[in-house]
């Protein structure tokens, strides 16, 4: 599992979005069920809720979606198919595995021996950022919001 504790989300730039659907397709690749879904006009991916907001974690009757490194993460040995975090997602997040046996999640690719979550590494378009929590709380007052964000995703894409 790729390491850290710092809390990241996934930002998106959905006007260079081309609809391509490579980011829901390396998904697939690389966890065998895609854990992003086709919207409307761009992918859909989990919101990374609060950890002990979130209502899939919240739902779960034996407590399988739990906190590691900052993301939450299904317990596949814990998970016993109820669906319930299916239907308590309010953005449709929430596969089942049923080879795994068990409920999946986005976790931004924590769970893969990978450096960049496999969406961000696969969109041509450069469309997909990870961008932590401290970063946005730093940036959310600045007039030069987007130049500022551009510099941050550099320096964790280092760091990571
Ligand atoms: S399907 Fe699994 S992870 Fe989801 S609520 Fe049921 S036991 Fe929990
Ligand atoms: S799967 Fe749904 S409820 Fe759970 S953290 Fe993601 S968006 Fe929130």
């Amino acid at each position: 599992m790729r390491g850290g504790s710092v809390k990241m989300l996934m930002v998106m730039d959905p006007a260079r979005c081309s609809g391509c659907d490579d980011c829901i397709n390396a998904c697939r690749e690389t966890h065998g069920v895609a854990r992003a879904r086709k919207g409307d006009r761009m992918p859909l991916f989990c919101l990374q809720c609060h950890p002990e907001k979130a209502p899939c974690a919240r739902i779960c009757p034996v407590g399988a979606i739990r906190e590691v490194d900052g993301a939450l993460v299904v317990d596949e040995e814990s998970c016993i198919l109820c669906k319930l975090c299916m239907v308590a997602c309010p953005a449709g997040m929430i596969v089942m595995n049923t080879e795994k046996k068990s409920a999946e999640k986005c976790t931004l690719c924590m769970d893969a021996e990978v450096i960049l979550p496999a969406c961000v590494e696969a969109c041509k378009e450069n469309v997909l950022k990870l961008v932590s929590l401290d970063d946005l709380a730093e940036l959310r007052d600045r007039a030069d919001f987007s130049e500022v964000l551009e510099e941050a995703v550099k320096i964790y894409g280092k760091k990571i």
